[in-house]
């Protein structure tokens, strides 16, 4: 089964240390939560891990079955595995929706082993159907005048249609409704399987309470400083950080 570890990452962004030294490990079929107060380095750590270059590694190793990732240039990561469902989806102009996850499809794949195009249609519609996805959506521009949701139920789609080893969802659960929620959540659940681990990055519990999380982990100043089961990201809901603080003697 996977397993995926990060020992020591230490980033910055234009000079400034970010990553302070994360350490986890995430074995296939867990799932693991990373909650913290804004601006703490939860994207930076999702950007680092996908080798976004303007985020540099400094300190320390990450693997995923054993392989180094961060030898890996962003394709090479993308064909490995690793999945990032981003905050902030970009906007594609003149790229279709379809087009770009048939591309992404077949760079995992790998050449020589692409995916026949009657294939992916069925597979793109039967997702998006359990998506509850406009067929329309196919055929738009990637993410362009998406709403908010709409732009999340597609970051699922790319998911599921790539069969990752790894998924990041980057507070994949903000600008959803409830019904969204509840869909997001059932397409993360019915992708939860042995080979497969997921890091999920949210600020609030809600999320939490559809995809059962095995590990919770706090970040503050670019560093997990505490971890827990599920319990802690309940009693975070209830109570915010400030009692983690306090516990740990973190000043701000
Ligand atoms: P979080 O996701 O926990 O809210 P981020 O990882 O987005 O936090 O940000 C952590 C810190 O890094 C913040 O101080 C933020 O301003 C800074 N930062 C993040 N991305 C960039 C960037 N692309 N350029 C400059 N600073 C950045
Ligand atoms: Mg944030
Ligand atoms: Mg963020």
């Amino acid at each position: 089964s996977t397993q995926f570890e990060i020992r020591g990452l230490k980033s910055s962004i234009e000079g400034k240390e970010i990553l302070k030294g994360i350490d986890l490990k995430i074995q296939g079929g867990e799932v693991h939560a990373i909650m913290g107060p804004n601006g703490t380095g939860k994207s930076t750590l999702a950007s680092a891990l996908m080798g976004h270059p303007k985020y540099e590694v400094t300190e320390g190793e990450v693997t995923l079955n054993g392989e180094d990732v961060l030898e890996m240039g962003v394709d090479e990561r993308a064909r490995a595995g690793l999945f990032l469902a981003m905050q902030y989806p970009s906007e594609i102009t003149g790229v279709t929706n379809s087009d770009f996850l048939r591309t992404a499809i077949n760079a995992r794949r790998g050449e020589g082993n692409e995916i026949s195009l009657i294939k992916f249609i069925r597979q793109m519609e039967g997702k998006m159907k359990e998506l509850e996805m406009n067929p329309e959506f196919m055929h738009r521009y990637l993410n362009e005048g998406f709403s908010g949701g709409e732009k999340k139920r597609n970051e699922i789609l790319q998911m599921m249609l790539l069969e990752p080893k790894l998924v990041i969802l980057d507070e994949i659960d903000s600008g959803l409704d409830i019904d969204a929620l509840r869909i997001v959540a059932e397409g993360v659940n019915a992708m939860r399987n042995e080979d497969r681990g997921f890091l999920i990055i949210t600020h609030y519990q809600r999320l939490l309470n559809y995809v059962k999380p095995d590990h919770v982990h706090v970040m503050m100043q670019g560093r997990i400083v505490k971890s827990g089961g599920p319990e802690l990201a309940e009693r975070l809901e209830a109570d915010g950080y400030d009692w983690v603080k306090e516990e740990l003697g973190i000043v701000d």
